[in-house]
């Protein structure tokens, strides 16, 4: 069997050897016949029926978590998916279609699925726009079922030697992840920021996604390697390549285990700089991994997930719960809450973040109280995010001083000396930092909408991944302006964007004059490991090198020198 490689985007990393299990994609199956008079109103029960075997199966595979140790997101994901399952135009359009087409449910279905699917594409949000991939896997489970092939992923036998090899998978498929002990998995669709990899990330299953035609290339049961971190995947490798991977796989093991060692070690270089390194948060569940891996804080709680788990917006209670619990967790250590970072209504396209919570001044309020409830039990921060504008800031801290004042006329306590900071990573508020600087108490700088607004990439597209770079000199300068900027006013300001947990940038960054870096819980070790082992005295002289360097591949030396 002719051995041959496959790139695609690494989403997590690590290596994976297994043996390739397809995942059929129920849609290319998808048949069309006519349907006689006499059959529409069975044709539609069957339809029905199937809705509500997935129905049943959702609640299912909801239950199995409750108390479980899934990852938090998934019940968010598994929300959504109900959501999108009992919406009309999905449970009842189709019936439609049936009865006036007289055509099979599978059918109908899958037309009606293309109309959503179309509708979705022309959404501006690029989170929204992902979630047509959700519409398609709810799609996916009701064709299963009608096509009498219930069970997305059925568990094969020596799982922790399968890999998954799919068109696409669900995060309600990945969750079996977590039961199986699949040892990767391989997608020929999905961004670095879908639902998918999100998933991935947080179960530190080694992964590719968009490797485009892999599900088609790939036969059932050859043997697979993935490698997430180079983003690669080898089909039928040789024995001295396989010998390769497998050596390789048991160094990563042990330096794994090794890096559990340094947990409670402070995060100090060899020339006594401490640096802070903190995690990045979904939800409340994800805390227990961030102690895990030794956080000193969390320096971005991504509030929008707790909008996505349900129906309707959760109310100042529910919030306030949720961010308190964050908050007791952490034990005095700082919280980073980002306020709501999603335009929750998709037909005000544009309208995202903080210009969203300003619109809708009563949604912010709500959640602006709940943090500040939740600031009377532990270091609570807030966080604005994508502050274009000195007008901005001046509303948002207006509204901050009107929640402050309706929880004193009740007598509701919070910490009054809140510590209030803004995100950047649009490059208009780099440019124009000094209005963050006077206004604001701190900075984080969020790389990865940084990068994509600064060099037009959008970052879950992965026909334009070979442009995100983060090296760009244009990127290397708004971070060191920035940088330079807060050092003179005295603001502390952090990385928060995916930079920040990159071992191969964390001398450039800190050379760039960071101290406070905030990441996904699982790189928390390698980075602290990159940190005891990196002197600034002689990082910075080469960072300085780099900040003037406008060639590419002279840039490229640079940071291998550094990284030497
Ligand atoms: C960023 O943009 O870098 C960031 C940290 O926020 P998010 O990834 O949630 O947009
Ligand atoms: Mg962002």
């Amino acid at each position: 069997m002719a051995s041959f490689a496959l790139h695609g985007i690494g989403v997590s990393g690590g290596i994976a050897i297994g043996r390739a299990q397809l995942v059929s994609h129920a849609m290319l199956e998808v048949a069309h016949y006519a349907i006689p008079q006499a059959k529409i109103e069975a044709e539609v029960a069957r339809f029905a029926t199937a809705v509500h075997e997935v129905q049943l199966e959702l609640e299912g595979l909801h239950s199995a978590m409750t108390g479980g140790d899934a990852p938090a997101e998934f019940g968010a994901f598994l929300d959504v998916h109900w959501m999108i399952l009992n919406d009309p135009t999905l449970s009842d359009v189709p019936k439609k279609i049936i009865a006036e087409q007289r055509c099979n449910a599978e059918w109908a279905l899958t037309q009606q699925m293309n109309v959503l699917a179309e509708q979705f594409e022309q959404i501006e949000d690029e989170y929204l726009r992902e979630r047509k991939a959700d519409v398609v896997h709810v799609v996916e489970r009701v064709l299963k079922r009608l096509l009498g092939r219930p069970g997305a992923v059925a568990p094969p036998g020596a799982e922790q030697h399968t890999i998954l090899v799919a068109h696409d998978l669900s995060p309600a498929d990945v969750i079996q992840f977590k039961q199986h002990r699949y040892a990767g998995f391989l997608t020929d669709l999905g961004g670095i920021t879908s639902h998918t990899a999100i998933v991935a990330r947080s179960l530190a299953v080694p992964a590719v996604v968009a490797a485009h035609n892999a599900r088609a290339l790939i036969r059932e049961n050859e043997l697979l390697i993935i490698d997430g971190t180079n983003h690669v995947v080898i089909v039928n490798p040789d024995k001295s390549v396989l010998a390769e991977y497998r050596l390789k796989q048991g160094e990563l093991g042990l330096e794994r285990a090794k890096l559990k060692r340094l947990k409670t070690k402070p995060a100090t270089t060899i020339d006594g700089v401490e640096i802070e390194l903190f995690a990045n948060i979904e939800l409340p569940g994800d805390l227990a991994q961030a102690l895990e891996n030794g956080a000193s804080g969390i320096g971005l709680f991504r509030s929008e997930f707790l909008f996505l788990n349900r129906d309707g917006l959760p109310s100042e209670d529910e919030q306030f719960e949720a961010y308190r619990a964050v908050a007791e967790g952490m034990h005095g250590k700082p919280v980073t809450i980002r306020t709501f970072d999603l335009g929750a209504d998709k037909q005000i396209s544009g309208l995202g973040a903080v210009r969203f919570c300003l619109a809708e001044p009563r949604l912010f309020l709500t959640q602006l109280r709940a943090i500040l409830r939740a600031s009377h039990y532990g270091n609570v921060r807030i966080l604005i995010p994508m502050l274009v504008s000195a007008a901005e800031i001046s509303q948002t801290l207006d509204m901050i001083a009107q929640a402050k004042e309706t929880l004193r006329e009740q007598g509701v306590p919070f910490d009054s000396g809140i510590k209030v900071g803004g995100m950047i990573e649009i490059p208009a508020a780099a440019l124009a930092i000094s209005s963050f600087l006077a206004k604001l108490d701190f900075l984080s700088i969020g790389t990865n909408d940084l990068i994509q607004y600064t060099l037009a990439v959008d970052r879950s597209d992965d026909a334009v991944s070979h442009l995100y770079d983060p090296l760009h000199p244009a990127v290397l300068r708004l971070l060191a302006m920035s940088i330079d900027a807060a050092d003179r006013a005295k603001v502390s300001i952090a990385v928060c964007g995916e930079m920040a947990g990159e071992v191969a940038l964390t001398r450039l960054l800190l050379g760039l004059g960071l101290r406070n870096l905030s990441m996904h819980p699982a790189h928390l070790l390698s980075v602290k490991q990159r940190v005891l082992t990196t002197e600034v005295a002689s990082a910075k002289p080469v960072v300085d090198r780099m900040r003037r360097q406008d060639d590419p591949q002279k840039l490229a030396a640079l940071l291998d020198k550094l990284n030497a």
